[in-house]
């Protein structure tokens, strides 16, 4: 590590009020960045307008703040970052790096050679330019055959070749919204985030974002993803399958002590009924990145803590 400060974030996005995969991403990114001496932003991911759930962004914030998880400075909101986005993407036009996409998601499947971890690989269709008479819906940045590689906190070595793992992917959308690939790197970029931890369904875009950094002359952030909620049968616990809301007033200590044990630390029994405040201290000091079980289990959760 640097002299650099190390600067963190939690990353939410108001789609409904904080769930318990969430809280493991907010308690780990809060503790290994507290623990570096470092800052910890907070940054509400509503880009994606139509799934912004009134109310939500207040009800994470409400519960953050009963948990102790205080972030420093100004919360971003990605919703009010466009022009930041659109400067983005001038930026990468103009070195050439982006083309306009006519193409529907029923023509790229159609197309596509084989489905990708991340859904159809885009064919390169529209790269040499648009045929004639069609309209651009989309932009997408010419992806390199290169792999990227990285080292990931918990998961290790990974590398991807993005043109076989995705092709040349979408900034900007058919729908007219900046694509979140983008609207992430732009945002840690600008507020110098250089540490992001965060859930494993993530993983596999890190080697895009990656790519983006470099495309835009940004330093990489170090990353550290942790492994997700699984039912016990393996099956990936989320928002849409067995929602967990949490109820922080009922017990926020124990929520704490729980994540904490998930990410594979044991938090001594004379201090698990603590104040919220007490036990994140502790696990700030605490905190063993090694513990963290990384394997494809995830973390088998069945049992909700209060
Ligand atoms: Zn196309």
């Amino acid at each position: 590590m640097s002299a650099e400060q190390v600067v963190g974030r939690f990353a939410p996005s108001p789609t409904g009020p904080l769930h318990f995969g969430s809280l493991i991403a907010a308690v780990g990114s809060f503790c290994l960045a507290r623990q570096a001496g470092g800052r910890w932003l907070l940054r509400m991911e509503d880009l994606d307008a139509p799934r912004v759930v009134p109310g939500a962004a207040d009800d994470i914030l409400f519960t953050l703040d009963k948990l102790g998880l205080h972030w420093d400075g100004e919360i971003i909101w990605q919703s009010r970052r466009n022009d930041a986005y659109q400067a983005a993407v001038e930026m990468l036009r103009d070195k050439g790096l982006i083309f306009d996409c006519a193409c529907s998601r029923k023509e790229i499947l159609a197309s596509a050679p084989h489905p990708g971890e991340e859904g159809p690989v885009y064919p390169g269709t529209c790269r040499p330019g648009l045929a004639a008479g069609r309209k651009p819906r989309a932009l997408r940045i010419i992806v390199p055959d290169k792999q990227v590689c990285f080292t990931d906190g918990v998961f290790g070595p990974i590398q991807q070749v993005l043109s076989k793992a995705v092709g040349d992917f979408v900034l900007h959308r058919a729908d007219g919204m900046f694509a979140y690939q983008l609207a992430v790197v732009v945002d840690d970029a600008a507020s110098g985030v250089n540490q992001v931890v965060r859930g494993a369904d993530l993983l596999s875009s890190t080697p895009r974002q990656i790519f983006l950094y470099a495309c835009l002359g940004s330093p990489v952030p170090e990353y550290t993803h942790l492994p997700l909620l699984t039912d016990r049968q393996g099956k990936k616990i989320s928002k849409r399958h067995g929602a967990i809301g949490l109820e922080p007033a009922v017990n926020p200590s124990a929520l704490i002590v729980r994540a904490l044990e998930l990410l594979g630390q044991v938090v001594p029994e004379k201090i698990n009924e603590s104040p919220p405040i007490e036990l994140l201290e502790w696990a700030c000091q605490n905190i063993d990145r090694q513990r963290i079980p990384a394997g494809d289990q995830g973390l088998v959760f069945d049992d909700f803590p209060v």
